[in-house]
């Protein structure tokens, strides 16, 4: 079965990039536009996510918020999420990864990389 990728970006063009990519790799995908959609989206999805790449600056909720709030729910303990974000200092990687991401990438990412990476965290 197709795995199903949740894109979490406030970039219209960055969301369409990485649909893109992900749908030339056979997975299918939801997309959102902010960490406040990016939950509505979560929780109606079906079939359910099976990862989320999301973005860190975004208006109404953040990713950091974001994931953190994905984070804190049992039923989401395990879900990959990857953060794709322009911050890349230290201190922004160490923030997502201790709220829960399981890999922070920093934009622009290279497309092989990042599939490589993502089928990495689905096993
Ligand atoms: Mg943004």
């Amino acid at each position: 079965m197709s795995r199903h990728i949740l894109i979490v970006d406030d970039s219209k063009t960055v969301r369409n990039l990485v649909a893109f990519i992900m749908k030339k790799e056979g997975f299918s995908v939801t997309m959102a536009e902010d960490g406040l959609d990016g939950l509505e989206k979560l929780y109606a999805a079906d079939p359910p996510v099976d990862l989320i790449i999301s973005d860190v600056n975004m208006p109404r909720m953040d990713g950091f918020t974001f994931i953190k709030t994905v984070r804190e729910q049992d039923a989401y303990r395990d879900l990959p999420i990857v953060v794709l974000s322009t911050e890349g200092q230290e201190r922004d990687i160490q923030q997502g990864i201790s709220l829960g991401a399981n890999l922070y990438m920093v934009k622009p990412a290279q497309p092989e990389q990042m599939v490589k990476n993502l089928r990495m965290l689905l096993g």
